[in-house]
């Protein structure tokens, strides 16, 4: 087992926390030896709901079971969306719910991993550049490890999205600036204070965001189908360099026969992945005005954004898309109204780009296809106004004529 670059030829031991490449300043990766992980037995696994690092330990490092940072993460739903299924002549449509995690994001599946190699490593400090998730995640795993953490957040941050971080009692730093530069200045200073930054392409991070990928082929084979499909709302672009890796590593292990099209998709307002893509560029530009409520997957210069367009060249299948905010917020109320699953606006971008594919016919009723909704809607209440859902006010001597 080894650090290597994701780019370039760089590798490294695993006794330092090696990220970014300190050669060509790309993301770096776990490489495993050849029986190192076993693809197979993670997929025929059970499931036991006591966290990744135990479920599917048979694909990530080799971590102690006392070593383990868990609070229970994965082992979420795949549900079967029969309802919108059939009305898009998708029988095989289903959800991935995320929003189960411990602190209601995937996120919780990256920090478990991160974490437990910090504090393996000798680390007592942690920390994450984030505007709302991550953050949470990060300072929630590193209370239950006993680490100091360190948590830097965008300035105009909404107070509501500040209590969901603060709450775990980290030191939080408002930082005023460029978000892409906070975000490289956050490293180096980590590397200076032997901070632990399990920032969004943190190798050991991707580790755990493998293992969505993973969990869907595996309750999928339960119902005797494969996914051909795999869409996943995408910004820094970690969970969705991850899925890749999990299914690289499935098919290079014969563990599946194919590997699905995974479908990176973004905010119309702001998509440096899906553009790029388009254009058949092999290097992402940054988007100057990114314009979008969707602000969990609003990255205007993602630091996974070459690597995934490396990862669906190597596929040879599957694309980086893009959606509006209108799409995504209608494709977020009906799937609360029509099964009801609320989920964050940024992870109904799965759901909105599904139903344009299936408009254009790129989706046919044989496939099965999996939605990745990443993180609940209970996280982010105020994106709504009271104007928006209408209430009737009655009093209870009322009552009985105002039911309708
Ligand atoms: C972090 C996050 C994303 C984007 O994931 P990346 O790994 O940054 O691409 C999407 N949706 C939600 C809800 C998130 O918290
Ligand atoms: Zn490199």
């Amino acid at each position: 087992m080894k650090i290597a670059c994701t780019a370039c030829d760089y590798s490294a031991a695993l006794d330092r926390a090696v990220h970014p490449c300190p050669s060509c300043g790309e993301p770096v990766e776990l490489h495993y030896d050849p029986g190192e992980i076993d693809p197979a037995a993670a997929i025929a696994g059970q499931g036991r709901q006591q966290g990744i690092l135990s479920d599917l330990s048979p694909v990530l490092p080799p971590f102690a079971p006392t070593e383990r940072v868990s609070l229970g993460e994965g082992g979420t739903p795949l549900v079967h969306l029969s309802r919108l299924g059939r009305r898009l002549g998708l029988p095989n449509l289903f959800l991935k719910y995320e929003g189960a995690n411990p602190t209601g994001s995937f996120k919780d599946r990256g920090t478990a991993v991160a974490l437990t190699q910090a504090v393996r490593t000798g680390y007592t400090l942690a920390g994450t550049v984030s505007s709302g998730n991550m953050a949470a995640s990060v300072a929630a795993y590193a209370a239950r490890a006993g680490l100091e953490c360190h948590i830097m957040v965008p300035a105009h941050l909404r107070p509501e999205k500040v209590f969901t971080i603060a709450v775990y009692g980290p030191k939080l730093y408002r930082v005023e600036g460029d978000y892409s530069e906070l975000y490289r200045k956050a490293l180096a200073l980590g590397r200076e204070r032997g901070i632990f930054f399990a920032v969004s392409d943190e190798p050991f991070r991707v580790e755990g965001q493998k293992t969505t990928g993973y969990e869907v082929v595996r309750d999928l084979a339960r119902l005797g189908l494969a996914p051909t499909h795999v869409f996943n709302p995408t910004s820094a672009g970690g969970h969705t360099a991850g899925l890749l890796k999990g299914f690289e590593e499935m098919a290079e292990y014969r563990a599946i026969a194919t590997k699905p099209a995974v479908v990176a998709v973004q905010a119309a307002g702001c998509s440096p992945i899906a553009t790029a893509f388009a254009r058949g560029e092999t290097r992402i530009t940054r988007v100057e005005h990114p314009a979008t409520e969707a602000h969990a997957i609003q990255n205007p210069f993602p630091p996974s954004g070459n690597r995934v367009l490396r990862a669906l060249a190597r596929a040879g299948r599957g694309a980086a898309t893009a959606v509006t905010d209108e799409a995504m917020r209608r494709a977020q109320l009906a799937l609360a109204h029509g099964e009801g699953l609320f989920v964050q606006m940024e992870s109904a971008a799965s759901l909105a780009a599904v139903e344009e594919w299936r408009g254009a016919g790129r989706l046919g009723p044989s496939d099965v296809v999996v939605l990745i909704a990443s993180g609940s809607g209970l996280k982010n209440p105020g994106a709504f106004a009271p104007s928006d859902f209408p209430v009737a006010d009655v009093r209870l001597d009322d009552l009985r004529w105002a039911i309708k």
